[in-house]
């Protein structure tokens, strides 16, 4: 059966609610008017959200912002997108960020844990659904992920 958008979102936020509060991050969720419910792998987009939102817990200082967007483009297409003001990723690293256990700086990444899967996988994911994901980013401003899924697709193929 097809999944309510909003719900699935608040309860990525509830997934992550001690780790925000630890942390003092605010999480601010928003559904556009427009946005419809819409079959998906929910496992699957799940695992998707809960990266994006892991990775801006990680990367964004105590008293920062995440918020969790979802609207729809035109009418075919539901647009989701995870946005952090934390420390951001640089130019030169932007072009390879989904590639497979591709981490910034080994440094920072390494004291943070992880394998540099993540968006990878987000990234199959996300195809497997007839979608498309892009990452914004700017150092020192924070990061913008944003993927779009099909309301209609064939099949979902992993
Ligand atoms: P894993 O997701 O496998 O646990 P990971 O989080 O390091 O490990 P990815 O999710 O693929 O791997 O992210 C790759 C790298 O991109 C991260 O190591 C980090 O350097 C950078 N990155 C991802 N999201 C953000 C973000 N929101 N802010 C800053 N840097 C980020
Ligand atoms: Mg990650």
């Amino acid at each position: 059966e097809k999944t309510e958008v909003a719900e699935m979102l608040d309860e990525v936020a509830d997934r992550f609610s001690f780790q925000l509060e630890q942390r003092n991050i605010a999480v601010e969720v928003t559904v556009e008017p427009g946005v419809r419910s819409i079959m998906l792998d929910r496992d699957r987009i799940d695992q998707v959200l809960d990266n994006l939102v892991s990775n801006s817990i990680k990367y964004t200082p105590e008293g920062g912002h995440i918020k969790i967007h979802a609207g729809s483009p035109d009418t075919a297409r539901l647009e989701i997108s995870v946005q952090d003001d934390g420390i951001g990723i640089p130019r030169k690293d932007l072009s390879r960020i989904f590639e497979r256990f591709y981490r910034v700086d080994k440094a920072r990444s390494r004291a943070m844990g992880g394998t540099g899967l993540g968006l990878s996988i987000a990234r199959e994911i996300v195809k497997a659904h007839g979608g498309s994901i892009q990452l914004d980013s700017e150092l020192g401003q924070g990061t913008k992920v944003t993927f779009t899924l099909p309301y209609h697709q064939e099949e979902v193929v992993l």
